[in-house]
């Protein structure tokens, strides 16, 4: 057992930081000396802002994703495509989408991909919601921006079957070399997907 070098109430902030993602003990460590050296400047603000995201932070009902208001923010943006809907399966790609400010349209955040190993169905996804969704005359396409994983594609022609009575284009994202990307770096599977779905210059 290594020997306890602060007291309880220290140990407890690191092992509380060191349950977020990208943090282990030792920068969860690093973290909460920081902390507690900046007690005015950082830890005092951070504990109002986590206070009133506890209190605050809701879930769309329209379009699953996390904000301070419901509808949410992206939802009720006047300025967005309504023809278009963006199906991502967390929030954290619709924020990566949003970063990218690629598309100016809406989102349905499903909450998942279909994982029967890990005993994920339909019902444990929003797919209905969505489904509901497409059928407004006003949308006119949904892209399925999910992983290009087994399961992120599982989950796209699970979606694509249901969506065939809707009056939608679907769409899905492109899979090809990245920006900046040397072919000769690129995995077999990556490069093959660029050159079957290669486009005119
Ligand atoms: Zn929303």
């Amino acid at each position: 057992m290594p020997k306890s070098i602060a007291g309880p109430e220290i140990e407890r902030l690191i092992q509380l930081l060191a349950r977020l993602p990208g943090l282990g003990p030792r920068s969860a460590r690093r973290a909460a000396l920081h902390l507690i050296k900046k007690r005015d400047q950082l830890m005092t603000p951070l504990t109002d802002a986590l206070g009133v995201a506890r209190d605050r932070i809701v879930v769309c009902s329209v379009c699953g994703n996390i904000d301070s208001q419901n509808p949410c923010t992206v939802c009720t943006d006047q300025k967005r495509d309504p023809s278009m809907i963006i199906v991502v399966s967390d929030v954290a790609d619709l924020w990566a989408l949003e970063r990218a400010a690629a598309l100016n349209a809406r989102y349905h955040v499903l909450g998942g991909t279909l994982s029967p190993l890990d005993g994920v169905g339909p019902q444990d996804l929003t797919i209905d919601a969505l489904v509901a969704r497409a059928h407004d005359p006003v949308v006119k396409e949904v892209v399925l921006a999910l992983n290009a994983t087994v399961d992120g594609q599982t989950t796209a022609h699970y979606i694509t079957d249901l969506l065939h009575n809707a009056n939608v284009k679907v769409t899905r994202l492109a899979h090809g070399v990245p920006v900046g990307g040397e072919l000769d770096y690129l995995d077999e599977g990556t490069l093959s997907a660029a050159i079957k779905q290669r486009t005119p210059i």
